[in-house]
C-alpha cells in the first residue's frame, strides 16, 4: 500500500523530502556491521557543527541499534523518530557539540517520538547527574542506572496489556522512573513500577525493545502513537 509521505519538520525545511541523510552519533561501529552499511549515512565529526537544515534523520546513540533505526528511517522517510539507548550524558554532549540539539528538540516538540532507555532519559523532565538539560517532553523524574551497574542488567517479562501480551524487556543499565506527572499515561509496568510511559505523541520505555525478535512494541508505537501504518501491514 502506498504510504503518505510528509517532509520532516526540521528548521524551516521546504515541504519535500529530498535525499535523506541519517546520522548516528556516539558509537561508530555501524560501519562494520554486516547487515547495515547504508551508503547514504554520514557520521558527523564532533568539531564541525552541522547546519540544521541538512539533517533529515537523526538517530542519537545506540550503536548498531541506532544504525538499524537510522537505516529504516533513511529508507522510509521521516514520520517519527526513535531515540535509542546509549549513554545519555555522551548523547547530550554530542548534541551540543554538533549543533543538533535545536533540530532534535524541534522534532521532539512536533512529531511522534519513542525514547528507549537513554532515549527515555533525554525525553524526561528531570534526571540525575547529567551535564546538560534534558528535553522535558515527558513530565517525569528519572534515576539513571537505577537497577545498578552493567552486571545487574537483566531480561524479564513486563506487563503492558495495551501493547502486547508477554512482552520481554531487556534492561541494560536501565533508568528507573521515580515520578510521573498527572498528564502522563503509564502503559507498561515491571514489578509494580512504571517502565513505559506516554505523554501525547511522545512515548518512552526504560528497556530495549530492539534486542529481541519481537517487533510488537515498535508496531504499537508506529500505529497507536504515531498514527502510521506499520511496515508489516503495508
Ligand atoms: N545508563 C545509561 C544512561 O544513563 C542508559 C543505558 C542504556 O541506554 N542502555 O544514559
Amino acid at each position: 500500500m502506498a504510504r503518505p509521505s510528509r517532509a520532516p519538520s526540521f528548521a524551516g525545511r521546504p515541504d519535500s523530502l529530498g535525499p535523506v541523510r541519517a546520522l548516528t552519533l556516539e558509537q561508530p561501529e555501524w560501519t562494520g556491521h554486516k547487515d547495515f552499511v547504508p551508503p547514504d549515512m554520514a557520521r558527523p565529526r564532533e568539531t564541525e557543527p552541522l547546519p540544521a537544515e541538512s539533517v533529515d534523520t537523526l538517530v542519537i546513540g545506540g550503536g548498531v541499534a541506532g544504525s538499524c533505526v537510522a537505516y529504516w528511517l533513511a529508507r522510509e522517510g521521516i514520520e517519527a523518530m526513535v531515540l535509542p539507548g546509549g549513554e545519555s550524558s555522551t548523547m547530550l554532549r554530542l548534541l551540543d557539540s554538533t549543533g543538533l540539539r535545536a533540530p532534535l528538540e524541534a522534532f521532539v516538540r512536533t512529531r511522534p517520538v519513542l525514547g528507549t532507555c537513554a532515549g527515555l532519559i533525554l525525553l524526561s523532565r528531570e534526571a540525575d547527574r547529567l551535564p546538560r538539560p534534558t528535553f522535558g517532553a515527558i513530565d517525569m523524574t528519572v534515576e539513571r542506572n537505577g537497577w545498578g551497574r552493567q552486571v545487574h542488567s537483566f531480561e524479564d517479562t513486563i506487563d503492558a496489556p495495551t501493547v502486547a501480551r508477554d512482552l520481554r524487556g531487556v534492561f541494560i543499565r536501565a533508568p528507573r522512573i521515580r515520578r510521573v506527572g498527572k498528564g502522563v499515561e503509564v502503559f507498561a509496568n515491571y514489578q509494580g513500577e512504571p517502565v513505559g510511559v506516554r505523554q501525547g505523541r511522545v512515548a518512552a520505555i526504560t528497556f530495549h525493545p530492539e534486542l529481541t525478535e519481537d517487533r510488537r512494541l515498535h508496531a504499537w508505537f508506529v500505529r497507536e502513537v504515531a498514527g502510521l501504518i506499520p511496515a508489516e501491514a503495508r
